[in-house]
């Protein structure tokens, strides 16, 4: 898996805040920058100008977010999990001193290739001594800091960071959790319920965190309440055929997909097999099995979602069409009917 770095949350602080997982180490780079400036000192004969450079050595990029996200308070716009939506959030910090934020660590003439790797030398050794003045004076005992998100409608979130020994970066606590900040499933909303949602986010977080047994569980039990309501569907249909709950639960799995054959989208019933892994995957396979195929099965899900998500909008959209021609024909043909 590819090791996160804070560079590239430059410009995107609120990923790295609200969306990123917990426990997951962020490597911060402490790679120091130079920016050449040039005075004229005088002017010969010629009145030609004698130029002289400075260099200055910079403190990393990385450090000066860092500082940024302790110290200065700051809006952003990110998803509100109270509001359910987008919001302007204002990120409350610790305050900490101006001259903390001061990223120039020396500036020197430099006259020589000896003289730049000992300026780089002195400038790296200062960057980690202010490092470790930072951690004393603005992180809690524990090398923590706390981001505090309101929102405009005052609802506050509260995220906690932690920082290593060598320096790294890693997300420890967030409330409300991080899987509430998670949208990439909203479209499905229609057509299972917020619970189901939050069990598919389940499922990937526990796979996220190498737990793969108790993942393929939730991905079992979204499948079953597609299976179930598709079931309420099928009974709302029928009058006469009906197949009570009671005998339908007792039915075998693959019994039951074949009795909902029109209310199932096509790669359910194209893959008959989807359920039966699942439930090998709880009762049978190892970790590291249900790890290797979760993938696979997640998609599974997805597919089956999109498509159920089609022939629903479908419905509607023939629902409506129906009834307007319906309303179209009371107006028309009945004018005709008169003349
Ligand atoms: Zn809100």
């Amino acid at each position: 898996m590819k090791q996160l770095q804070l560079k590239d949350y430059r410009g995107h602080i609120e990923k790295l805040i609200f969306s990123t997982a917990l426990y997951k180490e962020i490597i911060i780079d402490l790679d120091i920058t130079t920016e050449s400036t040039y005075e004229t000192i005088g002017y010969d004969d010629e009145d030609i100008p004698d130029i002289i450079s400075f260099e200055s050595f910079i403190e990393s990029q990385d450090i000066q977010l860092l500082k940024k996200m302790v110290g200065i308070n700051t809006t952003v716009v990110g998803y509100c999990p109270f509001c359910g939506k987008l919001e302007s959030i204002k990120l409350e910090c610790k305050k900490i001193d101006k001259y903390m934020l001061n990223n120039i660590l020396n500036t020197n003439h430099i006259n020589s290739e000896e003289q730049y790797d000992f300026e780089y030398n002195c400038a790296e050794k200062k960057q980690i001594e202010r490092l470790k003045e930072f951690k004393q004076k603005y992180l809690d005992n524990e090398n923590t800091f706390t981001i505090k998100a309101i929102c405009t409608k005052k609802h506050i979130a509260k995220i906690i960071f932690y920082i290593t020994d060598d320096y790294n970066l890693i997300k420890i606590g967030q409330y409300p959790s991080t899987i509430n900040y998670d949208q990439t499933l909203k479209e499905y909303n229609k057509i299972i319920n917020k619970n189901d949602i939050y069990e598919i986010r389940k499922a990937i977080g526990l796979k996220s965190h190498d737990v793969g047994v108790a993942a393929f569980v939730y991905l079992r039990r979204v499948f079953e309440k597609l299976i179930y309501a598709a079931y309420k569907e099928y009974d709302s249909d029928f009058t006469n055929d009906r197949v009570t709950k009671k005998k339908f639960k007792n039915l075998h799995m693959e019994e039951k997909i074949k009795k909902l054959d029109k209310y199932l989208p096509k790669h359910l019933k194209d893959n008959i097999h989807i359920y039966g892994i699942l439930s090998k995957g709880i009762h049978e396979l190892t970790e590291k099995e249900c790890l290797r195929y979760f993938d696979d099965l997640y998609d599974a899900i997805i597919i089956i979602l999109k498509e159920k998500k089609k022939l629903d909008d479908d419905k509607i959209f023939k629902k409506n069409n129906a009834d307007n021609i319906k309303d179209i024909a009371t107006k028309t043909l009945n004018k005709k009917n008169k003349s």
